[in-house]
């Protein structure tokens, strides 16, 4: 297969970038030693760990390196919060709060939690994919012992209110976790002034590697959290086996640079998604931007197109054929029958979302890159059919 030449399905997965593969090349030969070892090789790679742990940490503003629990990933970290902690509060209530929403990451633990007999309410979300404060206020119950919503969505890019949904949270007592898997490194995160006791985040979906992640939890949250894995204790009994240290060298390698280039990132990114909304409306004047209108309340670069009465697979594998690498809204969903969860709870019809094309865009991608894509919009609309929906505009093509 020739590699692709334009890749802007960077919600899915990224490219790991160069300084992430260099800092992690001497834990994948030299440094290979159990970082649970007594002897120098151990006490080497506990140091790498040490000082991987302590910069992810001070990234976040975490009040103490204790709070980071390294993961496979964001599905991974998840789990944890729906299995461990409802296994450990299991006796004060059995009730959860998530969106309507979320990942299937945690959809598929809640609905895991709805067959061992627990209650899950589903908040609802706006035309706009928001969930609203009121609510989750009227949603929570005195036997509520869980509040989870995520904080950017992936297919769609809203990013919620957590500050709001946290503070009711902790006004209650209530345990209040975020799925923060799209946001981490591409927005500033202050986890000691926010009312944030988990946090999900994945080494991938920022330029780290695959297959490592990390969940924060406060030492409230440590204390109700139980591990899925039971082994040799390692990451404080939380989370049993011999760490991925490669991984989570490249990981904080990866969040480090992202932090660092958040504010030059968002105005590249912002500038290219201008131009790409502008136009993809040029071109296709009936096509619709799913989700917030507002870029400030959208994960940057993530757009989420409805080309109807097209399928957004078929414009997926025409966009392929042009060298472009784009996602029918989400990478996990490909292949199902029905519309996007997400975008069917935002009151789209059937045919929206089915019709949907995301292009989820990072600092890597450059304008010549939108340019490119731009051009090659109306061949692949045109032999999708959408123009034979759509004549009025085919002619001005
Ligand atoms: C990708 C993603 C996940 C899953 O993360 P993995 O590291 O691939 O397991 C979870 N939640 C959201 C919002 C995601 O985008």
């Amino acid at each position: 297969m020739n590699k692709p030449s334009i890749y802007m399905d960077n919600a899915a997965t990224s490219q790991m970038l160069p300084e992430v593969t260099e800092a992690m090349q001497p834990y994948l030969g030299a440094i290979y030693g159990n970082p649970s070892s007594l002897h120098t090789a151990g006490k080497q790679a506990a140091k790498a760990m040490a000082q991987a742990r302590a910069q992810i940490a001070q990234y976040l503003n975490v009040a103490s390196s204790e709070e980071i629990i390294f993961t496979h990933g964001g599905t991974e970290s998840n789990n944890m919060v729906f299995k461990g902690i409802t296994e450990a509060l299991i006796n004060k209530g059995r009730h959860v709060i998530t969106s309507v929403i979320e990942h299937p990451a945690v959809l598929e633990p809640c609905a895991w939690l709805e067959q061992k007999g627990w209650q899950v309410t589903y908040l609802p979300v706006n035309a706009e994919g928001f969930v609203s404060p009121n609510t989750l206020s009227e949603a929570i119950r005195p036997d509520t012992v869980l509040i989870s919503v995520m904080h950017g969505n992936n297919e769609m890019g809203a990013l919620q209110p957590i500050e709001a949904l946290g503070a009711l949270a902790r006004e209650r007592g209530i345990l209040f976790h975020t799925d923060a898997v799209q946001t981490v490194g591409k927005l500033p995160l202050n986890l000691q002034n926010m009312p944030v006791d988990l946090l999900s985040c994945s080494a991938h979906k920022l330029h780290g590697p695959k297959g490592v992640g990390f969940l924060y939890a406060s030492a409230n949250a440590h204390e109700h959290l139980r591990p899925l894995l039971h082994g040799g204790g390692q990451e404080g009994g939380y989370r049993s086996g011999t760490e991925n240290l490669a991984g989570i060298v490249g990981m904080a390698k990866a969040l480090k640079l992202a932090i660092e280039g958040i504010p030059g990132h968002t105005q590249a990114i912002q500038a290219m998604q201008k131009r790409l909304i502008q136009g993809i409306m040029d071109i296709a004047p009936q096509a619709r931007l799913n989700g917030p209108l507002d870029e400030n309340l959208r994960v940057p670069g993530n757009l989420n197109f409805s080309f109807a009465p097209v399928e957004g697979e078929a414009l997926v594998l025409r966009f392929d054929l042009e060298g472009i690498c784009v996602s029918s809204g989400s990478a996990c969903h490909s292949g199902q029958l029905n519309g996007s969860h997400v975008l069917n709870a935002m009151g789209c019809t059937d045919d929206e979302a089915k019709s949907t094309v995301r292009f989820s865009l990072s600092h890597t991608n450059t304008l010549a890159e939108v340019e490119a894509v731009l051009a090659a919009l109306p061949r692949v609309l045109q032999r999708a059919g959408y123009f034979r929906s759509h004549p009025a505009t085919a002619t001005i093509q």
